[in-house]
């Protein structure tokens, strides 16, 4: 296994896109992973391939329609609209789509020679999906490591940080513009800002004034 080898996690999204340059910054060699779902938007996956390219970075994008035909949800199917109900996960949520793109990368990075994984996923803002809980990844990773006789090391870069706190990581990895007009977070597949109006880019949109906000603030 190679130290300086990582494998990301890649959506095209706000936080996936932040952790890829994160790992560019971290290690020597990168790949790129993306899982195609059939999301909602292909426009994602055509985002998550100008990123890569345009940074330089092997690509694989991998057919997990599987979890589509398996668990029709909001986020797979563009005939249903998103919604939460009181006390109860959206239906955008995929039941254990995290411990099967977890389980893939890590397939890739045994091939790849690569040690490292790294996954944007984050506690702090997580509507609720149990994996993306700390203890979910960390239990994913002792049992990928154990299922594969490896000392693979998943990173989790976003974990405790909030929206506003990724958009000032993102300034810091000199990547700020990049992630605000290249990324596809938005439900209705718009790039960069997004429709400004579905639960994504709410989040996003509440977290840029913010980090927004609190640099005018400092300088
Ligand atoms: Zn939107």
């Amino acid at each position: 296994m190679d130290n300086k080898k990582a494998v990301v996690v890649f959506s095209g999204g706000q936080d996936s896109t932040t952790c890829l340059f994160w790992a560019k910054k971290q290690f020597d060699e990168v790949t790129a992973v993306t899982f195609h779902y059939n999301q909602r938007h292909a426009q994602e996956i055509e985002a998550a391939k100008n990123i890569a390219n345009e940074a330089g970075i092997p690509h694989y994008v991998l057919d997990m329609s599987l979890l589509n035909q398996m668990a029709p949800n909001a986020l797979t199917r563009s005939n249903m609209e998103i919604e939460q109900k009181e006390g109860e996960l959206p239906n955008t949520f995929v039941p254990g789509r995290n411990l099967v793109f977890l389980t893939f990368a890590a397939i890739l990075a045994k091939q790849l020679g690569a040690k490292h994984i790294v996954t944007g996923v984050c506690e702090t803002d997580f509507s609720g999906y149990p994996d993306c809980r700390d203890v979910f990844v960390k239990s994913c990773n002792v049992t990928i490591n154990l299922a594969m006789e490896e000392d693979f090391v998943i990173h989790t870069p976003l974990m405790w940080i909030n929206k506003a706190e990724t958009w000032k990581f993102a300034d810091e990895l000199g990547v700020f513009d990049i992630i605000r007009e290249k990324t596809l977070t938005c439900y209705n597949g718009i790039i960069g800002d997004g429709c400004g109006e579905c639960p994504a880019c709410l989040l996003r949109k509440r977290g840029l004034e913010q980090y927004l906000a609190e640099k005018g603030a400092n300088t």
